[in-house]
């Protein structure tokens, strides 16, 4: 089915000489929502050009393939009911492997606060231990899931986006203290290392039920996770693989023209690319620093210029010893130190062997490592690693640094509504503005992660075939 209003797309022809290509729709990004975007279009018929920013496709999909273990940076697993995401992986020719034993080997995570270990069992009779009774035993990266997952007040998580929800669009501080929660405690149970925004207060509690709803079927459909084998890398770089018009890498689009017969898309490089549509994928803190005419509008103009996208940075550390044989402590940490959260990665063939270790800072803290620079920041992990864990000492390296707020083409993790955005503008900033249709993992309504990225792309096919 080719849309009525196809035009030409006269940079990339022009520029190397080629007699120019009628395109049907730009799909504008080439992570996953982008890549199936184009593929189910060209299913139908389409003639599709694809323009992504970075040299490489995959987007918040990432993985280190010139690190031990292959370590993932970005989209790490998907569940048994990733319906969307098993399709994609099949499509695109990769196996997927049961990555569960990754999670349950070794020993478990240990608390570390103000630089003092403690064990589950110290850490529930500490003086120093904020939560209500009935939490005490749970470390604190724990609480917000078991408290959220106790007391979601959608009985069906699927309406979650429903304007009429204002009155339970409330935070998720509002909620955690609803429940017997200190300010002390909600600081340690969320705000150290906060899973979205900065804090409780920035994170809307409808959006955490969304979330937990998603967790819950996903769970009653099978306990597994499961990645791709050799790196989930190899997932969009199969989906691209499949895709008959042009994956333009390099083309950091700028500006987007929506006019009443086409829709014409201009590069940084001074390439213009014309179709008769186009998807955009980016992320809104990408999209909000480009410059669309006529310009957004209402609620959707609300959305594209304020929702959260949340700081994670992540340090990947090898190592050349086993030092916690030595000290006889886990390698798994969870602190309230600079050092942040340490997980170990059991990568290789063998689930019980450590590949190395990645340790994730979130929110403040990841500001904090941004701040500092890459190579200082990698510094100060292992340095006060080895503070904390002598054992540590001349064991470990610092080998590489991600920070997604930094990432030009991303500005953020993944995207998160604040208290009142979601009955606010969830249902509406996804509507498109003529011939400019909207995909990603933001504008996903049923689903989450890679699996709602795939799911917004299913919309927006069948909306631009019947528009
Ligand atoms: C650390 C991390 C861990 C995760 N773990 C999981 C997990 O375990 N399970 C799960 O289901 N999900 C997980 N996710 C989420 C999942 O990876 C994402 O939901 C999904 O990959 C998003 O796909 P997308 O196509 O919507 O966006 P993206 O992958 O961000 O694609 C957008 C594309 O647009 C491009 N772009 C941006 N701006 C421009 C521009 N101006 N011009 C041209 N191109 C541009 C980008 O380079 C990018 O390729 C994780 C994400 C991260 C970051």
């Amino acid at each position: 089915m080719a849309a009525a209003g196809a035009t030409l797309a006269i940079g990339s022809a022009r520029a190397q000489g080629k007699a120019e290509k009628r395109i049907d729709t730009i799909v504008l990004g080439a992570g996953v929502s982008g890549l199936n975007t184009a593929a189910l279009l060209e299913k139908e018929g389409q003639k599709v050009l694809v323009l992504e920013g970075r040299q490489r496709v995959g987007g918040r999909v990432f993985t280190l393939l010139d690190q031990p273990g292959y370590p993932e940076m970005g989209f790490n697993s998907m569940g048994e009911g990733y319906g969307r995401g098993l399709d994609a992986a099949q499509r695109a020719g990769v196996e997927m492997v049961d990555i569960t034993p990754r999670f349950y080997g070794g020993p478990p995570q240990e608390l570390w606060l103000n630089g003092k270990r403690l064990t589950r069992e110290e850490w529930a009779r500490s003086p120093a231990n904020p939560f209500p009774d009935a939490l005490k035993a749970s470390l604190p990266g724990e609480v917000v899931g078991k408290l959220v997952a106790q007391h979601n007040r959608l009985a069906d998580f699927s309406t979650w986006n429903d304007p009429a929800n204002t009155a339970l669009d409330i935070s998720l501080h509002a909620f955690l203290k609803a429940q017997g929660l200190s300010d002390a405690a909600i600081r340690l149970a969320n705000d150290v290392s906060p899973y979205y925004g900065m804090n409780a207060f920035e994170m809307s509690q409808l959006m955490m039920e969304f979330n937990d709803g998603f967790i819950k079927t996903q769970m009653a459909a099978g306990k597994r996770s499961l990645a791709v084998k050799g790196g989930n890398i190899h997932l969009p770089l199969g989906m691209a693989k499949l895709i008959k018009g042009d994956i333009l890498l390099g083309k950091e689009v700028v500006a987007i023209d929506v006019q009443p017969g086409g829709v014409e898309v201009r590069c940084a490089d001074g390439s213009v690319y014309r179709a008769g549509r186009a998807v955009c994928s980016l992320p809104f803190s990408t999209l909000r620093n480009i410059a669309v005419t006529p310009g957004f509008t209402g609620a959707q103009a609300q959305a594209v210029q304020t929702l959260g996208y949340n700081g994670l940075t992540i340090a990947f550390l090898t190592v050349s010893e086993p030092f916690w044989l030595n000290d006889g402590l886990s390698p798994s940490m969870f602190t309230n130190d600079q050092l942040g959260v340490v997980l170990p990665q059991r990568f290789g063939a063998d689930p019980g062997q450590v590949s190395g270790l990645t340790v994730q800072a979130r929110g403040n803290l990841a500001q904090l490592w941004d701040s500092m620079g890459k190579e200082a920041a990698l510094q100060n992990v292992v340095a006060r690693l080895e503070a904390l864990r002598p054992a540590a000492k001349g064991k470990v390296k610092g080998a590489a640094m991600f920070s997604w707020s930094q990432e030009r083409f991303t500005l953020g993790q993944i995207a998160y509504f604040k208290p009142g955005q979601v009955t606010a503008f969830a249902k509406a900033m996804a509507a498109p503005m003529g011939r400019l249709h909207f995909c990603g993992e933001h504008t996903a309504e049923g689903a989450r992660g890679l699996e709602g990225a795939l799911e917004s792309s299913e919309r927006v096919a069948i909306e631009v075939l019947t528009a």
